[in-house]
């Protein structure tokens, strides 16, 4: 069975090796070593001042719409994980969907303003598949409408824009350490800001509002234990080797799929790419389709990433967004993992083209 990805483990013994001195401290959660230095490492590497290491990806973005008192309508992209949409609409806030890039399916800048009311608070942009958002111009239109930003960078886990990490854009900042991202600690996330102030609220929130005896404002459990971070510390000395294999298997793909009416997402800054998935457009939804029921065939698993378009989700009032539900219908995620054989590209790659 080849599945859309395989989540990268280290050995079984140094993950042992690991956790091992915690039957001694017996101090498994609260900010333990681990996860402090877990922090620390990821701070150093992304090159940030202000990170939180939280539980997972979608109470980040929770607890960030919760640290800048978001309310009422907050523009967002219908071309994303179910988790951005989901955060808007669980924080009592009102999801309103722009139309995405036809090219880098990213929001589209541009039709943000137009959609713009005394009511909205925020714009939520995911940098999908790790590709940036036009920072630029929603910097812009923020400033100009007194708007606030959160990039989800689920995804854009050491993503660089500009020479610069990409979460350092925004206010804040979220990334996943899913089992499926590129860099996990089995269940996890960061958030990321730029001001000290809101850092230390982002903390006192993820810790259910207060320290030791101080009970200072509502909050949520958003804590990490130091199993998660054992792992994390496992993973993380091997993110450059993984990021280089992977950039082998994209280049792989790329070569054998050419020929094919096939086409791809374009990034705005391929020197800060990050080679976190394999998505790949095809001509219709019908061919779409057809190629994922013929790898399932023989045990091969893509995913359509991100389908339904999530102004169709049932629980949201639907809204026009016809390159997103185009894009949607017939895109899919093909396997891709550090360690995929280049055998198994080409058995792939010669399905697909037997089907489009
Ligand atoms: C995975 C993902 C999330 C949620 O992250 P979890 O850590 O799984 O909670 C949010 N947004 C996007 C775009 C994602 O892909």
């Amino acid at each position: 069975m080849i599945n859309v990805t395989r989540t990268y483990l280290p050995s079984f013994e140094a993950y042992c090796e690991k956790i091992k001195p915690l039957w001694e401290t017996r101090w498994l959660t609260n900010r333990g070593a681990y996860a402090l230095d877990l922090e620390k490492q990821l701070k150093q590497k992304l090159n940030v001042n202000h990170m939180l290491y939280v539980n997972n990806g979608m109470v980040a973005l929770q607890i960030a719409i919760k640290a800048l008192g978001l309310k009422g309508d907050i523009i967002t992209t219908p071309f994303s994980y179910v988790a951005t949409t989901g955060a808007i609409i669980w924080e009592g806030c009102n999801p309103v969907f722009v139309d995405i890039e036809e090219n880098t399916f990213c929001i589209d800048a541009d039709k943000i303003e137009a959609a713009i009311t005394p009511d909205t608070s925020a714009i939520i942009a995911t940098h999908v598949f790790g590709f940036p958002c036009n920072i630029e111009k929603i910097q812009e239109i923020a400033e100009k409408y007194n708007l606030k930003v959160i990039y989800d960078g689920a995804h854009a886990f050491n993503s660089f824009y500009d020479g610069n990490s990409i979460f350092s854009y925004g206010d804040v900042s979220i990334c996943s350490f899913h089992a499926t991202k590129l860099f996990h600690t089995i269940e996890g996330g960061a958030i990321v800001c730029n001001d000290p102030a809101l850092e230390e609220k982002i903390l006192l929130f993820h810790q259910f509002g207060h320290l030791y005896d101080d009970y200072k404002e509502m909050g949520i459990n958003a804590k990490v234990s130091e199993l998660h971070a054992a792992m994390g510390l496992c993973v993380f000395p091997l993110i450059d080797e993984i990021i280089e294999k992977r950039k082998f298997v994209f280049e792989k793909y790329k070569q054998e799929l050419k020929d094919l009416p096939v086409s791809y997402p374009t990034t705005r800054d391929l020197e800060g790419y990050n080679y976190a998935y394999f998505p790949v457009l095809f001509e219709s939804e019908e061919v779409a389709l057809r190629v994922k029921s013929q790898l399932q065939i023989e045990q091969i698993f893509c995913r359509r990433y991100f389908y339904p378009s999530l102004n169709n989700l049932p629980y949201v009032e639907y809204q026009a967004c016809p390159i997103s539900e185009d894009i949607s219908s017939r895109i899919l995620c093909l396997p891709f993992y550090p360690d995929l054989e280049e055998s198994d590209i080409v058995l792939i790659s010669n399905l697909i083209a037997k089907n489009v």
